[in-house]
């Protein structure tokens, strides 16, 4: 089969099969050999490696990860890309086409499946409309991970990396840190890809930790807090908790936290640090009602 990092190759399949990109998939297929090469070095890809792949397209990143891993597995939403796949993959014994939605799989079990329950690669030039529920989902559920190596929106991979004091920090820097190293491998123009999208694009590695950098006693808790925080990141964070209502915390029970842990009334949730939000979420797991 030909190589569909040849843009030439890329448009004669879609021209074949007349296939038409569909906005709502957040379709923008590569066709830049030099970018696929990149990303299949950042993750790191071994002979000994099961990686989950999301979103293969027409299978160009797919014919890649087939060369390099010991097996393949791909999900992909698109009724009309599932023929086409079977056409682009058929040369390859060690890719399993999955047709369904990536937040419906069960990818717990998938894994438990197809690895053993081993740590599994995810490679991805993710469908910008769900970005985040990915990751989130990944990182929340009990899935064993080694990385998470991804195409994204070059505006949401500066949101990962970043800490307090950025326009860009939010509730995913702090998520996405606890559970991983971030790493930007790439930036990647629009011409890279048909259609061209647009905004710039960036390939980002996420590194599992073994362990998370902070300790926390209640994890659910914390998220909580954070997301509250961020969700009125204009307002105080004595004001944001307390509008939050399943949180139940009292103005002043907020206030006197801060104060212990040396921090104004005044401050807002975008200055305060991982460590920061771990600590409060322990002093305010402290004093709640069961
Ligand atoms: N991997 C291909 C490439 O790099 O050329 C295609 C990447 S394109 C940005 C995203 C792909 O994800 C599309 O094929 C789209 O149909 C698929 N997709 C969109 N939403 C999905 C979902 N919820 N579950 C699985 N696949 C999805």
């Amino acid at each position: 089969m030909a190589d569909l990092g040849n843009p030439q190759n890329t448009i004669d399949v879609l021209k074949r099969y007349q296939f038409t990109f569909q906005k709502k998939f957040g379709q923008n297929f590569l066709i830049d050999p030099r970018v696929l090469e990149k990303i299949i070095r950042a993750a790191e890809v071994g002979g000994d490696d099961f990686v989950l792949e999301i979103g293969p397209g027409i299978g160009t990143m797919t014919q890649y990860l087939a060369e390099t891993a010991r097996e393949v597995a791909a999900v992909e939403i698109d009724d009309k890309l599932i023929p086409i796949l079977e056409e682009t993959l058929k040369d390859y014994d060690n890719v399993t086409v999955i047709h369904g939605d990536i937040l419906k799989v069960d990818v717990e079990q998938l894994v438990q499946e197809k690895n053993q329950g081993r740590p599994v690669k995810v490679v991805a030039n993710l469908p910008y409309y769900i970005t985040t529920p990915i990751i989130m989902g990944l990182f929340e559920s009990h899935v064993p991970l080694d990385s998470i190596t991804i195409m994204v929106q070059k505006e949401v991979a500066d949101r990962m990396r970043v800490g307090p004091g950025t326009k860009d920090y939010g509730a995913l820097s702090l998520a996405v840190q606890y559970y991983a190293r971030p790493e930007i491998v790439a930036n990647v123009p629009p011409n890279c890809f048909i259609p061209r999208p647009a905004v710039g694009s960036a390939v980002i590695r996420l590194t599992r930790h073994e362990q998370p950098p902070v300790s926390v006693k209640d994890e659910r808790l914390m998220f909580r807090l954070i997301r509250a925080a961020f969700n009125q990141r204009r307002k105080t964070l004595v004001n944001a908790l307390h509008n939050a209502p399943e949180l139940r915390l009292s103005k002043d029970r907020i206030t006197e936290t801060l104060e212990e842990m040396g921090l104004s009334s005044n401050v807002r949730g975008e200055a305060l640090t991982l460590e920061q939000f771990a600590r409060l979420s322990d002093l305010l797991a402290e004093g709640a009602e069961d």
